[in-house]
Protein backbone atom coordinates (compact mmCIF):
# COMPACT_ATOMS: atom_id res chain seq x y z
CA UNK A 1 0.00 0.00 0.00
CA UNK A 2 1.73 3.08 -0.52
CA UNK A 3 1.54 6.14 1.80
CA UNK A 4 -0.66 8.50 0.29
CA UNK A 5 -3.60 5.39 0.68
CA UNK A 6 -2.45 4.19 3.64
CA UNK A 7 -2.62 8.44 4.79
CA UNK A 8 -5.78 8.14 3.05
CA UNK A 9 -7.35 5.28 4.73
CA UNK A 10 -7.86 7.76 7.91
CA UNK A 11 -9.76 9.85 5.94
CA UNK A 12 -13.12 8.92 6.86
CA UNK A 13 -12.73 8.53 10.44
CA UNK A 14 -10.81 11.81 11.13
CA UNK A 15 -12.61 15.36 11.78
CA UNK A 16 -10.00 16.98 9.96
CA UNK A 17 -11.48 20.02 7.40
CA UNK A 18 -10.87 18.83 3.76
CA UNK A 19 -8.79 21.60 2.85
CA UNK A 20 -6.32 20.60 5.44
CA UNK A 21 -6.48 17.22 4.26
CA UNK A 22 -5.47 18.08 0.87
CA UNK A 23 -2.66 20.39 1.65
CA UNK A 24 -1.75 17.78 3.99
CA UNK A 25 -1.22 14.67 1.69
CA UNK A 26 0.60 17.11 -1.06
CA UNK A 27 2.45 17.86 1.25
CA UNK A 28 3.16 14.81 2.99
CA UNK A 29 3.83 13.05 -0.29
CA UNK A 30 6.00 16.22 -1.15
CA UNK A 31 8.35 15.67 1.92
CA UNK A 32 8.87 11.88 1.61
CA UNK A 33 10.89 12.46 -1.49
CA UNK A 34 15.07 12.60 -0.72
CA UNK A 35 16.12 15.79 0.12
CA UNK A 36 17.49 17.11 -3.65
CA UNK A 37 14.21 15.69 -5.17
CA UNK A 38 12.08 17.31 -2.42
CA UNK A 39 13.69 20.83 -3.99
CA UNK A 40 13.23 19.88 -7.30
CA UNK A 41 9.53 18.93 -6.70
CA UNK A 42 8.61 22.04 -3.89
CA UNK A 43 9.42 24.21 -6.39
CA UNK A 44 7.05 22.49 -9.72
CA UNK A 45 3.82 24.33 -9.29
CA UNK A 46 5.73 27.28 -9.70
CA UNK A 47 7.74 26.17 -12.49
CA UNK A 48 5.07 24.83 -14.55
CA UNK A 49 2.81 28.37 -13.57
CA UNK A 50 5.06 30.14 -15.03
CA UNK A 51 6.08 28.02 -18.28
CA UNK A 52 2.21 27.82 -18.78
CA UNK A 53 2.24 31.62 -18.68
CA UNK A 54 4.27 31.96 -21.27
CA UNK A 55 3.76 29.44 -23.44
CA UNK A 56 0.05 29.34 -23.86
CA UNK A 57 -0.60 32.58 -25.54
CA UNK A 58 -4.63 32.55 -26.15
CA UNK A 59 -6.52 35.73 -25.56
CA UNK A 60 -8.79 35.03 -22.76
CA UNK A 61 -8.41 36.19 -19.56
CA UNK A 62 -7.47 32.69 -17.49
CA UNK A 63 -4.81 30.27 -18.48
CA UNK A 64 -4.87 26.33 -17.81
CA UNK A 65 -3.48 23.39 -18.26
CA UNK A 66 -4.97 20.00 -17.51
CA UNK A 67 -4.32 18.47 -13.86
CA UNK A 68 -0.99 16.85 -14.01
CA UNK A 69 -0.62 12.83 -13.04
CA UNK A 70 0.47 13.11 -9.84
CA UNK A 71 -2.59 15.19 -8.75
CA UNK A 72 -4.63 12.66 -10.18
CA UNK A 73 -3.40 10.17 -9.05
CA UNK A 74 -3.29 11.77 -5.18
CA UNK A 75 -7.01 12.30 -6.04
CA UNK A 76 -8.28 8.38 -7.19
CA UNK A 77 -6.39 7.48 -4.41
CA UNK A 78 -8.50 9.56 -2.21
CA UNK A 79 -11.72 8.97 -3.96
CA UNK A 80 -10.80 5.15 -3.67
CA UNK A 81 -10.57 5.32 -0.55
CA UNK A 82 -13.02 7.50 0.48
CA UNK A 83 -16.09 5.91 -1.52
CA UNK A 84 -15.28 2.78 0.89
CA UNK A 85 -18.36 2.36 3.34
CA UNK A 86 -16.77 2.83 6.69
CA UNK A 87 -16.43 0.90 9.21
CA UNK A 88 -18.83 -0.38 11.28
CA UNK A 89 -19.20 0.87 15.25
CA UNK A 90 -16.32 2.76 16.73
CA UNK A 91 -14.25 2.94 13.33
CA UNK A 92 -11.69 4.62 14.50
CA UNK A 93 -10.54 2.29 17.19
CA UNK A 94 -10.87 -0.75 15.17
CA UNK A 95 -9.11 0.71 12.08
CA UNK A 96 -6.15 0.86 14.71
CA UNK A 97 -6.35 -1.66 16.38
CA UNK A 98 -4.11 -4.70 15.50
CA UNK A 99 -6.34 -7.58 16.21
CA UNK A 100 -9.91 -5.93 15.64
CA UNK A 101 -11.00 -8.93 13.67
CA UNK A 102 -10.57 -11.06 16.73
CA UNK A 103 -14.05 -10.75 18.26
CA UNK A 104 -14.18 -9.95 22.39
CA UNK A 105 -15.68 -12.55 24.55
CA UNK A 106 -14.92 -11.46 27.96
CA UNK A 107 -17.42 -8.79 27.62
CA UNK A 108 -19.85 -11.18 29.14
CA UNK A 109 -18.38 -12.82 32.17
CA UNK A 110 -21.71 -15.01 33.37
CA UNK A 111 -21.61 -17.60 31.05
CA UNK A 112 -18.68 -20.26 29.85
CA UNK A 113 -17.63 -19.98 26.24
CA UNK A 114 -17.09 -23.34 24.70
CA UNK A 115 -17.19 -25.26 21.93
CA UNK A 116 -20.96 -24.91 21.14
CA UNK A 117 -20.59 -21.56 20.31
CA UNK A 118 -20.31 -20.50 16.47
CA UNK A 119 -19.20 -17.31 15.31
CA UNK A 120 -19.91 -15.62 11.91
CA UNK A 121 -17.64 -12.78 10.68
CA UNK A 122 -20.04 -10.49 8.81
CA UNK A 123 -18.70 -9.70 5.22
CA UNK A 124 -20.54 -7.87 2.53
CA UNK A 125 -23.46 -8.75 1.23
CA UNK A 126 -24.43 -11.02 4.28
CA UNK A 127 -27.72 -10.69 5.90
CA UNK A 128 -29.07 -11.54 9.22
CA UNK A 129 -31.07 -13.96 8.11
CA UNK A 130 -28.30 -15.24 5.94
CA UNK A 131 -26.02 -16.11 8.37
CA UNK A 132 -28.62 -17.79 10.83
CA UNK A 133 -29.25 -19.96 8.31
CA UNK A 134 -25.40 -20.65 8.25
CA UNK A 135 -25.56 -21.43 11.83
CA UNK A 136 -27.84 -24.20 11.35
CA UNK A 137 -31.36 -22.43 12.36
CA UNK A 138 -33.86 -21.49 10.54
CA UNK A 139 -36.04 -18.42 9.04
CA UNK A 140 -38.59 -18.93 12.29
CA UNK A 141 -35.24 -18.39 14.83
CA UNK A 142 -34.64 -15.32 12.99
CA UNK A 143 -38.68 -14.10 13.13
CA UNK A 144 -38.68 -14.55 17.13
CA UNK A 145 -35.04 -13.49 17.74
CA UNK A 146 -36.12 -10.36 15.73
CA UNK A 147 -39.51 -9.91 16.74
CA UNK A 148 -38.28 -9.70 20.43
CA UNK A 149 -35.98 -6.62 20.02
CA UNK A 150 -38.04 -5.27 17.42
CA UNK A 151 -38.43 -2.33 19.74
CA UNK A 152 -34.61 -1.57 19.95
CA UNK A 153 -31.76 -0.77 17.59
CA UNK A 154 -30.42 -4.08 18.04
CA UNK A 155 -29.89 -6.39 14.74
CA UNK A 156 -31.34 -2.98 12.52
CA UNK A 157 -28.05 -3.15 11.34
CA UNK A 158 -24.96 -5.48 10.78
CA UNK A 159 -21.76 -4.42 9.10
CA UNK A 160 -18.79 -6.19 7.31
CA UNK A 161 -16.31 -7.13 10.01
CA UNK A 162 -18.77 -7.26 13.06
CA UNK A 163 -18.93 -10.59 14.32
CA UNK A 164 -22.43 -12.69 14.76
CA UNK A 165 -21.83 -15.28 17.65
CA UNK A 166 -24.47 -17.87 18.33
CA UNK A 167 -24.94 -20.36 21.26
CA UNK A 168 -27.12 -23.58 20.05
CA UNK A 169 -28.15 -26.16 22.27
CA UNK A 170 -30.75 -28.81 20.96
CA UNK A 171 -31.09 -27.28 17.87
CA UNK A 172 -32.17 -24.03 20.08
CA UNK A 173 -30.80 -20.85 19.87
CA UNK A 174 -29.87 -19.64 23.69
CA UNK A 175 -28.05 -16.18 23.44
CA UNK A 176 -26.83 -14.53 20.29
CA UNK A 177 -24.52 -11.92 20.63
CA UNK A 178 -23.44 -9.48 18.19
CA UNK A 179 -19.96 -8.03 18.21
CA UNK A 180 -20.41 -4.62 17.11
CA UNK A 181 -16.94 -3.41 18.36
CA UNK A 182 -14.60 -3.83 20.67
CA UNK A 183 -16.44 -1.71 23.21
CA UNK A 184 -20.10 -2.72 21.98
CA UNK A 185 -21.88 -5.69 22.17
CA UNK A 186 -25.61 -6.46 21.93
CA UNK A 187 -26.22 -10.05 23.72
CA UNK A 188 -29.96 -11.47 22.86
CA UNK A 189 -30.89 -14.55 25.25
CA UNK A 190 -33.25 -17.11 25.75
CA UNK A 191 -36.81 -16.38 28.10
CA UNK A 192 -38.93 -19.22 28.76
CA UNK A 193 -41.14 -17.69 25.88
CA UNK A 194 -38.96 -15.23 24.31
CA UNK A 195 -36.09 -13.51 23.88
CA UNK A 196 -34.22 -10.49 25.57
CA UNK A 197 -31.52 -7.81 25.26
CA UNK A 198 -28.60 -6.46 27.15
CA UNK A 199 -26.60 -4.16 25.82
CA UNK A 200 -22.82 -4.24 27.15
CA UNK A 201 -20.41 -0.91 26.65
CA UNK A 202 -17.55 -1.02 27.62
CA UNK A 203 -15.25 2.56 28.45
CA UNK A 204 -11.51 2.34 27.38
CA UNK A 205 -9.53 3.40 29.73
CA UNK A 206 -7.53 6.86 28.38
CA UNK A 207 -3.78 7.95 28.94
CA UNK A 208 -1.99 10.64 28.02
CA UNK A 209 1.21 10.07 25.73
CA UNK A 210 3.93 12.91 25.20
CA UNK A 211 5.94 12.88 22.11
CA UNK A 212 8.11 15.08 20.99
CA UNK A 213 10.91 14.94 17.59
CA UNK A 214 13.26 17.19 15.45
CA UNK A 215 12.55 17.21 12.03
CA UNK A 216 16.07 16.25 10.38
CA UNK A 217 14.54 14.87 7.07
CA UNK A 218 10.70 15.60 6.89
CA UNK A 219 7.87 16.14 9.18
CA UNK A 220 6.40 12.77 8.25
CA UNK A 221 9.97 10.75 8.60
CA UNK A 222 10.37 12.36 11.56
CA UNK A 223 7.19 12.37 13.39
CA UNK A 224 6.75 8.70 12.55
CA UNK A 225 10.46 8.01 13.62
CA UNK A 226 9.05 9.25 16.98
CA UNK A 227 6.42 7.05 17.49
CA UNK A 228 3.60 8.86 15.61
CA UNK A 229 0.93 7.27 13.93
CA UNK A 230 -0.01 8.37 10.37
CA UNK A 231 -3.12 9.51 11.87
CA UNK A 232 -1.93 11.92 14.50
CA UNK A 233 0.71 13.32 12.22
CA UNK A 234 -1.83 14.63 10.02
CA UNK A 235 -3.80 15.80 13.10
CA UNK A 236 -0.66 17.67 14.07
CA UNK A 237 0.15 19.25 10.86
CA UNK A 238 -4.03 20.32 10.36
CA UNK A 239 -3.48 21.82 13.46
CA UNK A 240 -0.88 24.62 12.29
CA UNK A 241 -1.38 24.09 8.76
CA UNK A 242 -2.89 27.60 9.03
CA UNK A 243 0.25 29.25 9.83
CA UNK A 244 2.95 26.92 9.06
CA UNK A 245 3.07 24.94 4.94
CA UNK A 246 3.80 22.15 5.68
CA UNK A 247 5.29 21.26 2.02
CA UNK A 248 7.51 24.32 1.91
CA UNK A 249 8.22 25.97 5.14
CA UNK A 250 9.66 22.67 6.72
CA UNK A 251 13.66 23.08 7.90
CA UNK A 252 15.89 20.61 9.59
CA UNK A 253 15.93 21.43 13.08
CA UNK A 254 12.75 22.34 13.35
CA UNK A 255 10.52 20.57 16.22
CA UNK A 256 7.65 19.31 18.08
CA UNK A 257 5.60 18.26 21.51
CA UNK A 258 3.05 17.01 21.08
CA UNK A 259 0.48 15.33 23.84
CA UNK A 260 -2.48 13.36 23.06
CA UNK A 261 -4.69 10.44 24.05
CA UNK A 262 -4.10 6.72 23.86
CA UNK A 263 -6.90 4.38 24.46
CA UNK A 264 -6.40 0.87 26.29
CA UNK A 265 -8.95 -1.71 26.78
CA UNK A 266 -7.96 -4.70 28.92
CA UNK A 267 -4.03 -2.99 28.81
CA UNK A 268 -4.01 -2.84 25.32
CA UNK A 269 -3.69 -0.20 23.43
CA UNK A 270 -6.96 0.07 21.21
CA UNK A 271 -6.82 3.61 19.43
CA UNK A 272 -5.98 6.65 19.78
CA UNK A 273 -7.76 10.08 21.09
CA UNK A 274 -7.55 13.60 20.26
CA UNK A 275 -4.88 15.78 20.95
CA UNK A 276 -4.31 17.72 23.84
CA UNK A 277 -1.98 19.67 23.31
CA UNK A 278 1.01 20.83 20.97
CA UNK A 279 3.71 22.89 20.05
CA UNK A 280 5.73 23.40 16.37
CA UNK A 281 8.85 25.51 16.35
CA UNK A 282 9.13 26.20 12.97
CA UNK A 283 12.49 28.08 12.00
CA UNK A 284 12.60 29.96 15.32
CA UNK A 285 9.26 30.58 15.69
CA UNK A 286 6.96 28.70 18.20
CA UNK A 287 3.11 27.91 18.25
CA UNK A 288 1.57 25.97 20.75
CA UNK A 289 -1.77 24.86 20.41
CA UNK A 290 -4.18 23.32 22.92
CA UNK A 291 -7.51 21.37 22.34
CA UNK A 292 -10.57 22.92 24.17
CA UNK A 293 -13.75 21.41 24.72
CA UNK A 294 -16.87 24.25 25.38
CA UNK A 295 -19.60 23.92 27.92
CA UNK A 296 -21.15 22.77 24.95
CA UNK A 297 -19.13 20.10 24.16
CA UNK A 298 -17.91 22.17 20.79
CA UNK A 299 -14.05 21.37 20.57
CA UNK A 300 -11.65 23.34 18.82
CA UNK A 301 -8.07 24.37 18.59
CA UNK A 302 -6.63 27.63 20.27
CA UNK A 303 -3.60 29.41 21.48
CA UNK A 304 -3.12 29.55 25.27
CA UNK A 305 -4.03 33.26 25.38
CA UNK A 306 -7.73 32.04 24.14
CA UNK A 307 -6.79 32.95 19.62
CA UNK A 308 -8.02 30.49 17.30
CA UNK A 309 -5.48 28.63 15.44
CA UNK A 310 -7.88 28.70 12.38
CA UNK A 311 -8.19 31.36 10.74
CA UNK A 312 -11.72 33.00 9.03
CA UNK A 313 -10.66 32.19 5.64
CA UNK A 314 -9.61 29.32 3.80
CA UNK A 315 -6.40 29.91 1.53
CA UNK A 316 -7.57 27.79 -0.99
CA UNK A 317 -11.05 27.47 -1.84
CA UNK A 318 -10.33 24.15 -3.89
CA UNK A 319 -9.32 20.91 -3.17
CA UNK A 320 -7.10 18.75 -5.81
CA UNK A 321 -6.19 21.60 -7.73
CA UNK A 322 -3.25 23.24 -8.76
CA UNK A 323 -2.71 27.11 -8.85
CA UNK A 324 -2.75 27.90 -12.49
CA UNK A 325 -2.63 32.03 -12.72
CA UNK A 326 -1.67 33.95 -9.89
CA UNK A 327 -2.95 37.16 -9.18
CA UNK A 328 -1.04 39.82 -10.87
CA UNK A 329 -1.81 43.67 -11.49
CA UNK A 330 1.14 44.02 -13.79
CA UNK A 331 0.20 41.24 -16.10
CA UNK A 332 1.32 41.78 -19.78
CA UNK A 333 -1.14 40.26 -22.17
CA UNK A 334 0.66 37.65 -23.73
CA UNK A 335 -0.91 38.09 -27.17
CA UNK A 336 -1.91 42.35 -27.07
CA UNK A 337 0.87 43.23 -25.45
CA UNK A 338 -1.37 45.46 -23.03
CA UNK A 339 -1.25 45.78 -19.35
CA UNK A 340 -4.15 43.48 -18.39
CA UNK A 341 -4.30 42.88 -14.85
CA UNK A 342 -4.90 39.17 -13.56
CA UNK A 343 -6.93 40.12 -9.93
CA UNK A 344 -7.93 36.93 -8.59
CA UNK A 345 -6.04 33.35 -8.47
CA UNK A 346 -6.74 30.81 -10.85
CA UNK A 347 -6.56 26.80 -9.97
CA UNK A 348 -6.73 24.43 -12.39
CA UNK A 349 -8.48 21.51 -11.27
CA UNK A 350 -11.53 18.62 -13.19
CA UNK A 351 -14.55 20.02 -13.84
CA UNK A 352 -16.88 19.15 -11.23
CA UNK A 353 -14.60 19.65 -8.19
CA UNK A 354 -15.93 20.71 -5.46
CA UNK A 355 -15.99 24.46 -4.52
CA UNK A 356 -15.69 25.91 -1.09
CA UNK A 357 -16.67 29.10 0.14
CA UNK A 358 -13.23 30.01 1.90
CA UNK A 359 -15.25 31.67 5.16
CA UNK A 360 -18.81 32.58 6.60
CA UNK A 361 -20.87 34.73 5.53
CA UNK A 362 -23.73 34.94 2.70
CA UNK A 363 -24.60 34.47 -0.57
CA UNK A 364 -25.19 37.93 -2.40
CA UNK A 365 -24.68 36.81 -6.31
CA UNK A 366 -25.20 33.45 -7.69
CA UNK A 367 -25.77 33.10 -11.54
CA UNK A 368 -24.30 34.15 -14.57
CA UNK A 369 -21.72 37.31 -14.89
CA UNK A 370 -20.41 38.37 -17.99
CA UNK A 371 -16.64 36.95 -18.36
CA UNK A 372 -16.53 34.71 -15.24
CA UNK A 373 -19.73 32.39 -16.59
CA UNK A 374 -21.36 31.42 -13.44
CA UNK A 375 -20.51 33.16 -10.66
CA UNK A 376 -21.06 33.24 -6.72
CA UNK A 377 -20.25 36.12 -4.77
CA UNK A 378 -19.68 35.76 -1.02
CA UNK A 379 -20.52 38.41 1.50
CA UNK A 380 -18.29 38.09 4.66
CA UNK A 381 -17.41 40.07 7.90
CA UNK A 382 -15.22 42.90 7.77
CA UNK A 383 -16.31 44.01 4.52
CA UNK A 384 -14.56 41.33 2.29
CA UNK A 385 -16.49 39.64 -0.37
CA UNK A 386 -14.70 36.57 -1.81
CA UNK A 387 -15.96 35.70 -5.97
CA UNK A 388 -15.90 32.14 -7.68
CA UNK A 389 -16.25 32.16 -11.29
CA UNK A 390 -16.64 29.35 -14.54
CA UNK A 391 -18.30 27.63 -11.99
CA UNK A 392 -19.83 24.37 -14.53
CA UNK A 393 -23.07 24.91 -12.20
CA UNK A 394 -23.99 25.53 -8.56
CA UNK A 395 -24.61 23.63 -5.75
CA UNK A 396 -28.23 22.93 -5.15
CA UNK A 397 -30.16 24.20 -2.15
CA UNK A 398 -28.61 27.70 -1.93
CA UNK A 399 -29.89 30.68 -3.61
CA UNK A 400 -29.20 34.64 -2.53
CA UNK A 401 -29.02 35.43 0.04
CA UNK A 402 -28.29 31.97 1.91
CA UNK A 403 -25.72 31.88 4.78
CA UNK A 404 -22.42 29.48 4.41
CA UNK A 405 -20.57 27.84 6.31
CA UNK A 406 -16.65 28.50 6.12
CA UNK A 407 -15.84 24.60 3.67
CA UNK A 408 -19.26 24.31 2.33
CA UNK A 409 -19.28 23.25 -1.05
CA UNK A 410 -20.89 26.42 -3.15
CA UNK A 411 -20.73 25.52 -6.73
CA UNK A 412 -18.14 23.21 -9.05
CA UNK A 413 -15.56 23.85 -11.44
CA UNK A 414 -16.48 24.48 -14.88
CA UNK A 415 -15.09 26.60 -18.13
CA UNK A 416 -18.34 28.71 -18.54
CA UNK A 417 -17.85 32.17 -19.37
CA UNK A 418 -14.37 33.69 -20.46
CA UNK A 419 -12.33 30.43 -19.97
CA UNK A 420 -10.14 28.29 -21.80
CA UNK A 421 -10.14 25.41 -19.70
CA UNK A 422 -11.86 23.76 -16.63
CA UNK A 423 -10.70 25.88 -13.48
CA UNK A 424 -11.39 28.74 -10.69
CA UNK A 425 -10.95 31.63 -10.89
CA UNK A 426 -11.20 32.50 -7.08
CA UNK A 427 -10.76 36.58 -5.84
CA UNK A 428 -10.41 37.91 -2.46
CA UNK A 429 -11.87 41.82 -1.85
CA UNK A 430 -11.58 43.90 1.26
CA UNK A 431 -13.82 47.62 0.91
CA UNK A 432 -14.25 46.43 -3.04
CA UNK A 433 -10.36 46.27 -3.79
CA UNK A 434 -9.29 42.88 -5.16
CA UNK A 435 -6.11 41.94 -2.97
CA UNK A 436 -3.94 38.97 -3.89
CA UNK A 437 -5.56 35.74 -2.54
CA UNK A 438 -2.33 34.08 -1.46
CA UNK A 439 -0.67 36.51 0.49
CA UNK A 440 -3.91 38.39 1.96
CA UNK A 441 -3.30 38.55 5.23
CA UNK A 442 -6.44 36.30 6.42
CA UNK A 443 -8.18 37.53 9.78
CA UNK A 444 -8.39 34.65 12.91
CA UNK A 445 -11.41 33.39 13.20
CA UNK A 446 -13.94 33.53 16.15
CA UNK A 447 -11.56 33.86 19.85
CA UNK A 448 -12.79 32.15 23.08
CA UNK A 449 -15.88 33.56 23.52
CA UNK A 450 -16.58 35.75 26.84
CA UNK A 451 -18.82 33.16 28.02
CA UNK A 452 -16.33 30.80 28.05
CA UNK A 453 -13.74 32.08 29.15
CA UNK A 454 -13.04 31.56 32.85
CA UNK A 455 -13.53 28.02 31.69
CA UNK A 456 -11.00 27.91 29.00
CA UNK A 457 -8.56 30.29 31.77
CA UNK A 458 -8.36 27.18 34.01
CA UNK A 459 -8.35 23.74 31.24
CA UNK A 460 -5.60 26.18 29.71
CA UNK A 461 -3.36 26.57 32.42
CA UNK A 462 -3.64 23.29 33.24
CA UNK A 463 -2.93 21.72 29.46
CA UNK A 464 0.18 23.96 29.53
CA UNK A 465 1.48 22.89 32.71
CA UNK A 466 1.47 19.44 31.62
CA UNK A 467 2.83 20.41 28.35
CA UNK A 468 5.66 22.05 30.12
CA UNK A 469 6.10 19.15 32.67
CA UNK A 470 6.38 16.58 30.06
CA UNK A 471 9.11 18.51 27.93
CA UNK A 472 11.05 18.57 31.48
CA UNK A 473 10.85 14.90 32.08
CA UNK A 474 12.08 14.28 28.87
CA UNK A 475 14.95 16.57 28.98
CA UNK A 476 16.06 15.15 32.13
CA UNK A 477 15.68 11.71 30.98
CA UNK A 478 17.66 12.34 27.61
CA UNK A 479 20.25 14.08 29.78
CA UNK A 480 20.82 11.18 31.81
ZN1 LIG B 1 -8.46 34.04 -13.45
Amino acid sequence: MSTVQHIAKFFPTTHLAAAAICTLVIGTTLVLLPESNAQQTQSLPVTINEDTASAVTDILEDNDIAVNATQTELQLALVETATTPPAAGSADIEQLSDDADKPVRMVVENIPLEDEWKDFKVSNGDSLSGIFLKAGLTATDVYRVTNAVKDTKALTRIYPGQTLSFLIKNDQLVQLRHIKSQLDTAVISKTEDSYILEEHTRKPETLQRFVNGTINNSLFLDAQQAGLSNRMIMELAAIFGWDIDFALDIRKGDSFNIVYEEKFLDGKMIGEGNILSAQFTNRGDTFTALRFTDSKGKSSYYTPDGKSMRKAFLRTPIDFARISSRFNLKRKHPVLKTTRPHRGTDYAARTGTPIKSSGDGKIIWRGKKGGYGNAVIVQHGGNITTLYAHMSKFKKGQRVGKRVKQGQVIGYVGSTGLSSGPHLHYEFRVNGVHKNSQTVKLPQANPVPKSERKLFNKVAADVVAKLESYKATQLASTAN
